[in-house]
């Protein structure tokens, strides 16, 4: 199957099946997102949508953040990993916004990875899911899963993973690329044991076909060498039952 087509089946398939994919992580302005976000690196939705109830109350906006203790900020994230840079960077981030974006978060890709804990991934979330632009952010999921379905050919970073993407994807559905390149490995195409027999996209995955191709080819190979291994078996027993009866008439005369 040619990349192009690959392409068109899996937009096709996620328009289809999942039209509304959203962010698992709770937020209810740009700058929670920002925050949550930021949080999520190396760390699960699921703890981060925990500890952050209580830090938005504590810290609502960026001038209260930019005003906290890297110290105060750990209190409320400690149970994330890796709390100490990870407060020190919202810290960060809020003085920033305050003294350079008046506060507010910007859109642009490049200001945005002028904040202190915004890398390349985290300003792709922002951009496309609060400002609808068309970004695909390539985090640990969207680069295994975008890899075993043959969307990206020798993409070794994420770079290249998000180029590739951005190359073939229609430019409308990269936001919402990556929460199904994201849900879909969350949930099925695992790290360890992708669930490829209960995979509704089985049939357009490269990994799958290569992987069965393979599976195929090792049971036509073993099939060979039993077909082998019985015929040798029968010539023995016909060696030794010519050579029995031979004995017998031998005796016989
Ligand atoms: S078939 Fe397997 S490898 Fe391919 S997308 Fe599905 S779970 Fe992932």
């Amino acid at each position: 199957m040619l990349k192009p087509e690959r392409y068109r089946h899996f937009v096709d398939y996620f328009s289809k099946h999942q039209p509304n994919p959203v962010t698992e992580l709770h937020y209810s302005s740009p700058f929670q997102l920002l925050i949550a976000v930021i949080l999520s690196a190396q760390c699960t939705d699921k703890r981060i949508n925990q500890v952050t109830p209580p830090l938005f109350e504590q810290f609502p906006t960026p001038d209260a953040l930019a005003a906290a203790l890297p110290e105060e900020v750990f209190n409320y994230i400690r149970s994330v990993s890796y709390p100490n840079n990870k407060a020190k960077h919202l810290v960060g981030m809020a003085k920033m916004l305050v003294e350079v974006f008046k506060s507010e978060v910007p859109s642009d890709i490049n200001d945005l990875q002028k904040l202190p804990g915004v890398g390349r991934k985290t300003a792709n979330v922002i951009a496309s899911v609060v400002f609808d632009l068309p970004a695909i952010a390539v985090d640990t999921h969207v680069f295994r899963v975008a890899n075993r379905i043959g969307l990206t050919t020798n993409a070794r970073t994420p770079l290249a993973v998000e180029k590739q993407l951005t190359e073939y994807l229609p430019k409308e559905t990269l936001g919402i690329a990556h929460h199904w390149l994201i849900l879909h490995g969350r949930y099925i195409c695992v790290a360890r044991s992708p669930k490829c027999e209960i995979c509704p996209i089985n049939w357009f995955c490269k990994y799958y076909e290569r992987s069965h191709t393979e599976a195929a080819l090792l049971k036509a190979e073993s099939l060979k060498t039993k077909k082998a291994r019985d015929l040798k078996k029968k010539k023995q027993l016909n060696i030794i039952s010519r050579e029995l009866k031979k004995r017998s008439v031998d005796k016989d005369i």
